[in-house]
């Protein structure tokens, strides 16, 4: 794994570095749009260019059924299919397999499902997860593991998460191994340089601090490129998702990427780069901006409002993105009532503008040791009424 650490905050644990793939740089902290069908919605890849977006994520669960992992290969990889040639992350699987998929059967091998879809029966393995990420062409691949559901008793925990830990052996043997070679729908060029696709294992243990300490030293023992903190923001309370992070961090070396798995208010970044986060990603900015739900420095905005009918400003006066020097809030309102697609294409570019800026003027704090002014700063503009 390529990570340079460029620096870390004294007085905590706040940290700036950067992860070099074959495909491009990414500055971290760092927050990584989702493009779940092999798209960001709304948006065209030129215009994540032009916000700043260094690196995007793709759903293995839902490329893998629908086109197929096998055509996306055949057509040049996710990349070129999608037309985004900057780093992709993709996650295993899993976790849609565990909410989308009819009929799950966790086993030892692997979890058995049906496909949402047609109904389709399929296995999906360790070894599994790991062929169709590299057909898919990932840049950063994920370990399986069984994101533990939300309230979950200790022992069932304690066991899902043993699991996790055997899943993540044999993914990462399965990356290493001869049977990569022989297999017949993985394998990609590997950038022997950089050794990409880096593999990056997955830390569980519910919401339990015991087991979040063993989960990590247990996936820092078979060692990754990077590692996840998974089965976060499944329901609890903030303050409790934030003991789990304060939990494991401590186990992680500081030479590799930390990941917090589909964590992503703005608020919970912020918290968790504080405890030593260097990668988010959330559907919210996205998913949100098309419910007409946008994100501000003042807080949250919510435009089908009736106050916006002939509001003549923009979303946010501080906001510099295509939406706002263009458009009105009473403008964003009609087209959202009226139900045009431009509704979602603005709106999506505002969120998404909001989130990539909110990370660069972050890692500018970091670089400028005023983390902390930056952190009271923004919930002190949130109280300001707009
Ligand atoms: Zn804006």
């Amino acid at each position: 794994m390529h990570f340079e650490f460029l620096k870390k905050d004294p007085a905590g644990e706040t940290r700036l570095g950067k992860i070099t793939t074959s495909r491009g740089i990414i500055n971290t902290p760092v927050f990584m749009p989702v493009g779940t069908y092999g798209t960001v919605k709304a948006m065209l890849p030129e215009e994540l260019l032009d916000l700043g977006v260094e690196i995007i994520l793709g759903n293995t669960y839902h490329l893998y059924l629908r086109p197929g992992h096998k055509l996306i290969k055949e057509l040049g990889g996710l990349h070129k299919f999608m037309h985004w040639d900057g780093p992709i992350l993709t996650d295993s699987g899993g976790y849609q397999v565990f909410s989308h998929a009819k009929l799950r059967k966790i086993k030892e091998e692997g979890v058995y499902f049906q496909s949402h879809i047609d109904g389709s029966s399929h296995l999906l393995t360790p070894e599994k997860a790991i062929d169709i990420q590299e057909a898919l062409g990932s840049d950063i691949i994920m370990c399986l593991d069984e994101c533990t559901p939300y309230p979950a008793a200790y022992e069932y925990t304690k066991e899902s998460m043993g699991m996790t830990h055997r899943w993540a052996r044999r993914c990462k043997e399965f990356m290493s191994s001869e049977l990569r070679v022989q297999s017949s729908e993985g394998l990609i060029t590997q950038n022997t340089k950089l050794k990409t696709p880096y593999l990056f294992g997955i830390m569980q243990g519910g919401m339990f601090e015991d087991l979040r300490r063993q989960s990590a030293e247990e996936i820092v023992n078979i060692g990754f490129d990077g590692y996840a903190v998974g089965g976060l923001s499944v329901g609890e309370e903030k303050d409790l998702m934030y003991k789990m992070v304060d939990a494991a961090v401590p186990y992680l070396p500081e030479d590799k990427p930390r990941y917090l798995m589909g964590v992503g208010m703005p608020e919970d970044i912020i918290e968790c780069i504080a405890r030593g986060i260097d990668m988010f990603d959330c559907v919210v900015p996205t998913r949100n901006a098309r419910n007409g739900m946008l994100f501000t420095s003042f807080g949250k905005l919510v435009i089908k409002n009736s106050q916006f009918t002939n509001d003549a400003k923009p979303i946010d006066e501080n906001c510099g993105c295509y939406t706002c020097r263009n458009f009105s809030r009473a403008y964003l309102r009609y087209v959202y009532m009226a139900n045009e697609i431009i509704a979602s294409r603005l709106n999506t570019i505002h969120n998404l503008y909001y989130y990539i800026n909110l990370m660069k003027g972050i890692r500018e704090a970091i670089k400028e040791n005023r983390f902390e002014e930056f952190r009271k700063e923004f919930y002190k503009k949130r109280e300001e009424v707009s």
